[in-house]
């Protein structure tokens, strides 16, 4: 994980599975990070039916921009941004004062890296989602708030939620 690679798809899929047949699952549930590959997104679709998804897009510019200015706590977790959520003293934790990090693989080697693979391996996924018609795709190049605001509305439009 720390060169930007994935983890094997036996091991991820075992381990999503299980944890969806815990009982919190039962009415539904929302994934984020899987399926990442087609053989995950197949053996998703034996294993139960997708109602939709969505498709978090942005170019290698706002995603760099992002990741590279991502500072976190390594006490609290707490998460904040050079340019789009500075903490209010520089470096310093907001919640327990602690001093601010970079996440080892929030470099630009990394990342792009990262957006590569992603980018080879996503694509054939996404096409597999589109052929099916569930695949809904949102610009998440605009603010977050507006992001979330049209997940929940496209949700309620698919009265699932
Ligand atoms: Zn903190």
């Amino acid at each position: 994980m720390e060169k930007g690679l994935l983890v094997p798809d036996e091991l991820v899929i075992s381990f999503v599975f299980k944890r969806l047949l815990e009982p919190d699952c039962a009415k539904g549930f929302i994934l984020d990070g899987f399926p990442r590959t087609l053989n995950q997104a197949k053996a998703l679709d034996e294993f139960t039916k997708i109602d939709l998804v969505i498709l978090l897009d942005a170019p290698l510019d706002v995603i760099l921009e992002r990741a590279l200015g991502r500072l976190i706590c390594p006490r609290c977790g707490a998460i904040y941004h050079t340019r789009w959520k500075p903490p209010r003293r520089s470096n310093i934790c907001d919640n327990c004062g602690s001093v601010l990090e970079k996440r080892e693989d929030d470099n630009p080697k990394v990342v792009k890296q990262r957006y590569e693979i992603y980018l080879n391996t996503f694509q054939p996924i996404i096409n597999y989602y589109k052929d099916r018609k569930i695949l809904v795709a949102i610009d998440a190049s605009r603010s977050t708030s507006d992001v979330i605001k049209e997940i929940e509305r496209i949700l309620e439009e698919k009265h699932l939620l």
